[in-house]
């Protein structure tokens, strides 16, 4: 009673003021009698920031509070909340705000700022090295973690993670409700597929311990989920032993190509290399406008950027193979050597290897370095029309001539990097939701535009449109990763046979509809 009444006086002062937004009448009052009544806030600045993103194309999305928890029981309190009202409101939970279009917002809900578990009241907090007879290493990592912080504490005992993104400032819980691809994905699987367990708040505020063998339906929904079953507060990740010379412990590789039938041959060799094959394998398209100003071109010596710029001039596209060999002391002397069999036989461009030694950290960090620079010339803080798509290996080379070729070259658009690079079905369970296309091999393809404005940012999104509809007349079984759509029925197509199950689990697991709902899949 008295909260609320105290709420009453201070809020209706603060709105004068302008620094709270009237109370929104999607949630009632009576929320302010519970615990966290004092972890919610209304601030309008805290409403703005919680509804941006990465993206910056999905905007005005506005909740109604924003959450700041300081341990699990703060999200329960509040789903159970909202579950047990005749008109529940929406929950989203909010990792690092990476997402393109809104996926993490909640129009007059509530955003659960992932971060603020991040505190050391919260018992669950962190990152836990462990180690069992039957798992061997892990690490329990709250949800809210960046891979950053999961690398450097893991580090500390010689060990890390298999599989990564290309970039690390993402939460746990946000790439694990996607699927975490990158150029490990050939051999250890996604981020997904490594994974032993997890504590998950389901969307009627009931916290599940879930694994393949304890609440399977849940443990499989949640992995590429979209935050559609529940929100992910611990998972119990696979690790395996870091190099751990202290300095240099990476050969990093980059092989030019004029042809894009050798660059792929190549790229499917290279993965289907099994004994003392390559930690990591991906490419990227180059182009006269894009390639040498993005964040991945800093690999390149200034002298080697004005040669490659002067073949691209004549050549229009051209393909670059980039591949990892991690060693050790043990091998340190032979990883040459290793090395020359591994790239012996491959048809890049004569002259056109270029090669570093970095450290593990700096390697798996390496998008960081080329963020700050963008940031120190406002050019990352700006619209992100991504396209995200897994495509058959049957179609790759249509793929090439009728997207990469007819459309973007001869449009002249591409500001971004374009990343291009197998990998396999095998390392992953058809019984998690992220849907992948039904081949054996199919190629992660990434148009990671950025865009000087919102009027760029159209232009390129019809280009993404129209590369969509393409592979949709032409029958190119493509899937989205990172996926997005307007319409129910486009989502039914997304999940295919899949479609059925994913509906199920959330009348099992989120009856109420309440939790993700900028993925626009059932709101
Ligand atoms: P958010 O954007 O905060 O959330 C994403 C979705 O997950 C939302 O629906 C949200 O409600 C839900 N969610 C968030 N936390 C939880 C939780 N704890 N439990 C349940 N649901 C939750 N992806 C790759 O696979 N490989 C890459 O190499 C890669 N590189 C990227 C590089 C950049 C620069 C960017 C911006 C993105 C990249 N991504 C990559 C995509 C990225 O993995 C996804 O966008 C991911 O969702 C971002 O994580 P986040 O913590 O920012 O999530």
């Amino acid at each position: 009673g008295y909260n609320l009444i105290i709420f009453f006086i201070i809020s209706h002062l603060m709105s004068i003021l302008g620094k709270l937004n009237p109370w929104n009448p999607s949630i009632p009052y009576e929320i302010l009698s519970l615990n966290i009544s004092s972890k919610l806030s209304t601030n309008s600045h805290a409403i703005k920031e919680s509804s941006k993103d990465f993206g910056k194309i999905i905007q005005e999305i506005l909740p109604a509070a924003v959450l700041y928890p300081s341990c699990v029981n703060d999200i329960i309190d509040l789903i159970q909340f909202s579950h047990d009202l005749s008109v529940p409101f929406h929950v989203a939970a909010k990792g690092h705000g990476h997402s393109i279009r809104g996926q993490a917002m909640a129009k007059n809900g509530v955003i659960v700022e992932m971060s603020s578990l991040n505190n050391n009241n919260n018992e669950n907090c962190g990152v836990r090295v462990s180690w069992d007879l039957g798992l061997g290493f892990y690490a329990d990592v709250g949800g809210e973690q960046l891979w950053i912080d999961v690398l450097c504490s893991t580090l500390e005992y010689g060990l890390a993670p298999v599989s990564w993104t290309d970039y690390l400032y993402l939460t746990v819980g946000g790439t694990l409700s996607n699927a975490g691809i990158s150029g490990q994905t050939f051999r250890y699987g996604p981020q997904i597929s490594n994974v032993h367990e997890m504590d998950v708040i389901t969307g009627k505020g009931e916290l599940v311990t879930c694994s393949k063998d304890m609440n399977s339906e849940l443990f499989f929904g949640v992995l590429g989920g979209l935050g559609q079953f529940g929100i992910i507060t611990r998972a119990r990740i696979v690790l395996d032993k870091a190099p751990t010379r202290v300095s240099i412990t990476v050969k990093w590789v980059r092989m030019l190509y004029d042809d894009f039938s050798k660059f792929t041959k190549d790229q499917e060799h290279l993965i289907s290399i099994h004994h003392n094959g390559l930690d990591y394998v991906e490419g990227s398209l180059m182009m006269e406008q894009s390639s040498l100003n993005n964040w991945r071109s800093s690999f390149f010596s200034p002298s080697n950027q004005t040669k490659i710029a002067s073949l691209l001039s004549k050549n229009k596209i051209m393909y670059c193979l980039e591949i990892v060999k991690y060693y050790d002391d043990q091998n340190a002397n032979t990883i040459d050597e290793e090395l020359k069999k591994l790239v012996k036989g491959l048809r890049y461009l004569g002259g056109f290897i270029f090669k570093k030694d970095v450290s593990f950290v700096e390697f798996l960090n390496r998008v960081r370095s080329g963020e700050l620079e963008l940031q120190s010339k406002g050019k990352w803080d700006v619209p992100h029309p991504w396209l995200n798509l897994f495509v058959p290996k049957s179609s790759i080379m249509h793929f090439h001539a009728a997207v990469f070729v007819d459309i973007i070259l001869r449009q002249n658009k591409t500001t971004g990097p374009i990343l291009v690079y197998p990998t396999s079905r095998k390392r992953w369970d058809d019984r998690m939701s992220t849907m992948i296309p039904e081949e054996e091999t199919f190629y992660c393809v990434g148009l990671l535009h950025s865009s000087s404005g919102y009027k760029e940012c159209k232009i390129l999104d019809n280009q993404n449109e129209e590369i969509l509809n393409y592979c949709d007349e032409v029958g190119l079984n493509i899937k989205q990763y990172l996926p997005h759509y307007k319409t129910k029925e486009d989502w039914i197509k997304h999940f295919g046979k899949k479609w059925n199950i994913f509906q199920q689990r959330k009348d099992l697991f989120d009856p109420k509809m309440i939790l993700s709902p900028g993925q626009r899949i059932f709101n």
